[in-house]
Parts: structure tokens; C-alpha cells; sequence
């Protein structure tokens, strides 16, 4: 019944689901556990849109009802192409894919992704932005607070904010600040049984459930002072526990009388192509007359020197200078999005683009930036074919030879920016950065 390297599931939780779906269901449950794990992909549209990937496509696709973007692949090579280096797309489990729509995103909105690592809902949330409107997105644990980091420069993600902070340092810095917040809670991983994490097999206990519902209540508590009256909230767990799923939902309503439960939903996989998920969606009651007046925006503090790197560097290489306030962090430099809150005092991992760096007098540019641009934005490129032998070589790390003449080029696969190279008499040093590169 179950797959073959699949550890058994706990009698507890086997006898809980028996309980709660009726024997029926029950077996239909069980047997969705021989079935192979649902993979997804979500075309990125702040980069190419859903009609010129389906042209493009080195995979097959089916579409994921929820979610227009999605698709269902059958292969699990998706995070070696090189259209996954240039962003074209985030692998996502299509079930996660179901949550973000439920928050209705609509461009120019203060948005929070408060439990954001890795990053699936809110690159999501910032396609659904369309470049307008701020996204602060949060990761309390450091280590995958730098993953979000990277997936967020990956797909091109202009306009968020990463912070890493524990939920309670936030609220009342955000007090009433945001129109929609996302939930998606650290939670028991009943749902992810089937994708054989081990880690959350192990981890499971009937404790553990009771811990990690405590915990959501404290998390959801302090999100709910971050919403602006008439807001929307979606908290979101993979697990089908109810006391982490409808009781929690159930139990943040009478605790907060100024919110409303305006939905649920429960994707079970004998139901539905995808793993477990669960989602509420709250509105907060009031309107707009009662948010809060907002932040000061962060100005830029760039000093005359390091302008002036940057607008040369820009003049030399680009077709014109890309925009943003320019703001210097350390030896860092920023393209911050429009109306960017102050960014003073808080753990800010990353703030707009990263633009690069001063070193001495000398601006060097971020991998960050090149995959912020498109095509057409670079002076010079070099123009690879994504099944092209050179373009593995550059992803991993090697250097290549090029024709064009000297100086900082976007090194492209099929037309979509993979990072920088700088050609220098034929020969172009290759600068896609060592962390990310392809290995054997
Ligand atoms: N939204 C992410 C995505 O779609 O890629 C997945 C989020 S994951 C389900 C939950 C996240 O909550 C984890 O990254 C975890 O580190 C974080 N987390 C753990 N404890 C937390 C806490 N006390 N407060 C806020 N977030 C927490």
C-alpha cells in the first residue's frame, strides 16, 4: 500500500484519520499513499508570461486547477535547468500553490509573508504584485531566512523586503501597517507524509501537534496586530490536524471578535493531485478610515561617491540606470522599491535589489542585479542556447570564451539573463557565484 522506502505511519495518527474521516474516506486516505508524490512548477510571470513558457517548455505540463500559473510535472529535473537559474519558474508542491490566491493580492498593497522561507508563497504573493505595492517578507531562522533571500533574487523580486525576526518583534513596529498577511504556520507536517520527509515522520507526535497549535496561537496573535481594519489574513498549515487546522481557525475568532472567518479549506490527497494543505481565510472588520498612517520612507543616503560609481558603471553597461532610491548598507548598495518603509532598526536581511558593492572608488555589480534585468537592459550580452554546452559551463563556474567586445556582459540562456560575466580579450570571466552553482 504505502511506497516502498516509506517509514511506517504512526498508529496514533492512522487511528486519528480513521476517526475523523469515516472508514470509507479512510481507506481512500490510505491508499493515496501508493501514489507517486504530486510535483509542481509556477511559471514566474514578473519574468516571462504563462503563454511564452508553455512555447518554451522542456517539460511536459499539466495544469494545476487552483492556481493559473501552475503545472504539474511528471520529471523531477526541474531545479537543474538553466531556466530555474534565470528564474522562469519555482518549484512548488501544487497544493502550496492553493493558498495564495485565497489572500487575493492586488498590485500596490502593503502585503506580510510572516513565516516566508523558502519562499514558494511569497514569490507567489510578488507575482501576483506585479512589481507594485511592498512585500515583507519574514524567516525567523536564519540559515533558511538566506535561502528565501536567494529564491527572492532568483525570480527578480523588486519591490520585498527580507527580515529574520521572531513574529513578537514585529507587531508593534507594523501595527496596523499591512493589507494582507499570509500565515503559512510551522506546523506537524502531516501532509508532507506522502513526500517521504522523513523529518516530519520522526518528529511526529500527538505532543508535537499540541505544541506546534500553541505555538500558531501565539504566531497568529501577533499577525493579527499587523492587519489594518478591513485586511485579509490566510493562515495556512500542511498537516491535517484539527487542532492546528479548523480548531485553530475556531479558536483565533473568538479570541479576536474584530475578525471574521470567511472561509476554509482542506485539500486531502485522496481528494485532490497534491499533498496535504490546509487554509482559513479572516477579514479584520472595519475599513481603511481606520489604518494606520504608515512609516516613514526610507530615503536614500547614498554619498556623492558612491552616486557617481554606480551612474558610471550604469553609463558603461546598461542601457539606462535601473529604478529605485539608491541606499548603501555596509559596503552594499540598494535599489529600494517606491515608498519603502524606514528600514532603521529593523533585521533587515535584504531591501530591494542588491545593486552591488563599493570597493575603493569602483562599483562592482550583484548577481542580484543582472537577474533583475532583462535582456534588453544590458549593452552587451552573450547569447546562449539553454541546451548548449557552454551554458552548463557557465553554471558551473567555468570560464568560457567570447567574441563581443571588453567589458561587464548578462550572460543569457534563451534570451533570459543567468548572471554577470566580464570579457576581457576574448575570454569571459565567468561571475556567477560560487554558492549557487551547479554541481555534479
Ligand atoms: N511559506 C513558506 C513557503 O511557502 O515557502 C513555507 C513556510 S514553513 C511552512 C514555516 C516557516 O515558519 C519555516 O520556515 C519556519 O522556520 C518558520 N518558523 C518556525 N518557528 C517560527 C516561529 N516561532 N515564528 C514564525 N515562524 C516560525
Amino acid at each position: 500500500m504505502m511506497n516502498a522506502d516509506m517509514p511506517a505511519l504512526p498508529e496514533a495518527f492512522l487511528a486519528r484519520m480513521r476517526a475523523a474521516l469515516g472508514e470509507e474516506a479512510f481507506a481512500a486516505f490510505l491508499q493515496s499513499y501508493a501514489r507517486p508524490v504530486c510535483r509542481g512548477i509556477r511559471v514566474n510571470t514578473l519574468k516571462i508570461s504563462r503563454e511564452e513558457f508553455e512555447k518554451i517548455s522542456p517539460f511536459v505540463l499539466l495544469p494545476v486547477p487552483w492556481e493559473e500559473n501552475g503545472f504539474y510535472l511528471s520529471a523531477d529535473k526541474a531545479g537543474r535547468h538553466p531556466y530555474h537559474f534565470a528564474g522562469l519558474y519555482y518549484s512548488q508542491e501544487p497544493s502550496a500553490m492553493s493558498v495564495v490566491p485565497a489572500l487575493g493580492v492586488q498590485p500596490g498593497e502593503r502585503v506580510l509573508d510572516l513565516c516566508a522561507a523558502p519562499g514558494g508563497k511569497s514569490t507567489q504573493i510578488a507575482a501576483a504584485l506585479k512589481g507594485e505595492g511592498i512585500l515583507v517578507c519574514n524567516e525567523v531562522v536564519p540559515a533558511r531566512a538566506r535561502i528565501l533571500v536567494q529564491n527572492l533574487e532568483r525570480l527578480g523580486v523588486k519591490n520585498a523586503v527580507a527580515l529574520n525576526a521572531d513574529p513578537r518583534r514585529l507587531a508593534p513596529l507594523f501595527c496596523g501597517y499591512f493589507d494582507k498577511i499570509l500565515v503559512d504556520a510551522p506546523c506537524s507536517g502531516e501532509g508532507m507524509f506522502r513526500k517521504n520527509e522523513r523529518e516530519a515522520l520522526e518528529n511526529w507526535s500527538e505532543e508535537n501537534v499540541r505544541l506546534c497549535a500553541a505555538r500558531q496561537r501565539v504566531i497568529l496573535g501577533f499577525a493579527a496586530e499587523m492587519l489594518r481594519p478591513g485586511g485579509r489574513m490566510v493562515y495556512s498549515t500542511c498537516t491535517f490536524a484539527l487542532a492546528e487546522d479548523e480548531e485553530q481557525a475556531a479558536a483565533f475568532v473568538r479570541e479576536h471578535p474584530d475578525f471574521r472567518l470567511i472561509g476554509m479549506r482542506k485539500l486531502l490527497p485522496h481528494e485532490t493531485e497534491g499533498e496535504g494543505h490546509f487554509y482559513a481565510v479572516f477579514e479584520r472588520t472595519g475599513d481603511r478610515s481606520g489604518a494606520a498612517g504608515g512609516i516613514p520612507a526610507e530615503r536614500s543616503n547614498l554619498s556623492a561617491a558612491a552616486g557617481k560609481a554606480f551612474e558610471k558603471f550604469c553609463a558603461e553597461n546598461l542601457r539606462q540606470t535601473p529604478q529605485g532610491t539608491l541606499f548603501c548598507a555596509g559596503e552594499g548598495l540598494y535599489l529600494l522599491p517606491a515608498g519603502c518603509f524606514c528600514l532603521r532598526g529593523l533585521p533587515v536581511l535584504r531591501a530591494g535589489v542588491r545593486a552591488g558593492e563599493l570597493r575603493k572608488d569602483r562599483f562592482e555589480p550583484a548577481h542580484a542585479l543582472a537577474v533583475s534585468l532583462r535582456a534588453s537592459d544590458f549593452l552587451r550580452t552573450v547569447d546562449l542556447r539553454a541546451e548548449a554546452p557552454e551554458t552548463e559551463k557557465y553554471l558551473r563556474g567555468e570560464t568560457l570564451s567570447c567574441g563581443g567586445e571588453n567589458g561587464w556582459c548578462g550572460v543569457l540562456a534563451d534570451g533570459y539573463p543567468l548572471g554577470w560575466g566580464k570579457c576581457t580579450g576574448g575570454t569571459l570571466k565567468n561571475h556567477f557565484p560560487k554558492g549557487l552553482r551547479l554541481v555534479k
